[in-house]
């Protein structure tokens, strides 16, 4: 499917934004998070957890489209820990949340696509899909025009998020003794 924008990701495919090009046989799942707290921002990682983390989608489906992800190199649910199977879908919770409260999305899509023979674009690293739906999203333009129209930057979707996840942390009662 064609897109209506697209100029940072130009950027992104040429590796001119600072992004180390990838190693043959490298995942970017593992690589992105293995960079460094540091580089969170530019990778669009919006929260780590213990066993998992968020990142937006660079190809988003609908605005605010992101994925949970185990920092672990697993393919399928059938691999996950407890632990992580847990802290997935706590994320996922959390995600929703916080999309809500930015986006005010009138539904979600959430799924996950377990091996390229389900349409897993990156099928080594499972990934559960985030995608915040409104009413009438699918309109003319995707349907007949076969274009998504994406109203923000991943930049203005990303800092909107991390904004929106600090203040709920400063607004957080402190843990229960
Ligand atoms: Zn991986």
């Amino acid at each position: 499917m064609e897109r209506l924008y697209a100029p940072w990701r130009l950027a992104y495919i040429k590796n001119e934004d600072g992004t180390p090009p990838p190693t043959p046989g490298s995942c970017i799942f593992c690589d992105k998070p293995a960079e460094g707290v540091g580089r969170d921002a530019a990778n669009y990682i919006v929260l780590r957890g213990d066993a998992c983390f968020v990142i937006l989608n660079a190809f988003p489906y609908s605005n605010g489209h992101v994925m949970v992800l185990p920092f672990r190199h697993i393919a399928s649910p059938a691999e996950m820990t407890d632990d992580e199977g847990a802290e997935m879908m706590r994320l996922c919770s959390f995600l929703c949340v916080v999309l809500g409260e930015v986006f005010r999305p009138h539904g979600f899509n959430i799924g996950i696509n377990v091996g390229s023979a389900a349409g897993a674009g990156i099928a080594a690293h499972l990934h559960l899909h985030i995608v915040p739906r409104w009413n009438g999203d699918t309109n003319f333009m995707p349907v007949i025009g076969d274009v998504k129209v994406i109203p923000e930057t991943l930049e203005q979707v990303y800092t909107n998020l991390v904004n929106a996840i600090a203040a709920r942390e400063r607004s957080a009662p402190g843990p229960i003794e």
